[in-house]
């Protein structure tokens, strides 16, 4: 496992959040508008968004109609503009206006679950976090790095338990962020690139899918 991670440090070394932003409330908010669509798209409409709501507060007063007209290309802009509309309110009037840097409070929000609140710790606040999403559960899953790899639907919580106990946390932000652009680059849901892939030599899933 550390072997191969080594590996994708080095063919990704400096990995990055795809998301744009300049504080912690947009990056909150970015998070929780990527849900089903691409990160492109989120940065396609958070522009025009944060201009005129890059605030819990100013957020917090937008008719919901506006917002949706706005993030309308990311999907499901109902309840997402119904979630950020209300964990706004939630900052303003639980947290005296500035996003929680912990995960008990994070998940309080709107909309907010463990793995918004772990992109929020490790990129806005420097706090080591790891969020499983599909990439994350799928290579885990093909490099046998967890003991339920067998498992059709795994607990995204139990891999985080798991997969962070084998590595400093210093590492899990970027670990999570690699697994994230292999995933998206090569080790593809349907069609992985095996034949280009770095890891094919001690991968056990290797050709076979
Ligand atoms: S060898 Fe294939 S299945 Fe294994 S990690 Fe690489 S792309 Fe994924």
């Amino acid at each position: 496992m550390h072997d191969e991670y080594g590996i994708l440090k080095a063919s990704i070394p400096e990995p990055r959040c795809a998301l744009n932003f300049t504080t912690p409330f947009q990056l909150l908010v970015a998070t929780v508008l990527s849900a089903q669509t691409t990160d492109v798209r989120v940065n396609s409409v958070t522009p025009e968004l944060f201009d005129s709501y890059g605030t819990p507060e100013k957020l917090s007063e937008a008719r919901i109609e506006t917002v949706e007209s706005i993030i309308h290309p990311v999907g499901f802009y109902h309840a997402k503009a119904s979630h950020i509309i209300t964990l706004s309110n939630q900052i303003v009037d639980d947290f005296a206006g500035e996003v929680p840097a912990n995960m008990r409070d994070l998940t309080t929000l709107a909309g907010v679950g463990r793995k918004t609140a772990n992109v929020v710790l490790g990129n806005a606040f420097g706090i080591p976090g790891f969020p499983v999403d599909t990439h994350v559960i799928r290579v885990t899953g093909r490099l046998r790095w967890r003991t339920d790899w067998r498992k059709a639907n795994p607990d995204p919580v139990h891999i985080e338990n798991e997969i962070c106990g084998y590595f400093e946390p210093k590492e899990w932000t970027n670990l999570s962020h690699r697994l994230i652009l292999f995933g998206r680059s090569t080790c593809h849901a349907r069609k992985p690139a095996c034949a280009d892939c770095p890891l094919r030599a001690t991968c056990p899933s290797a050709e076979s899918i």
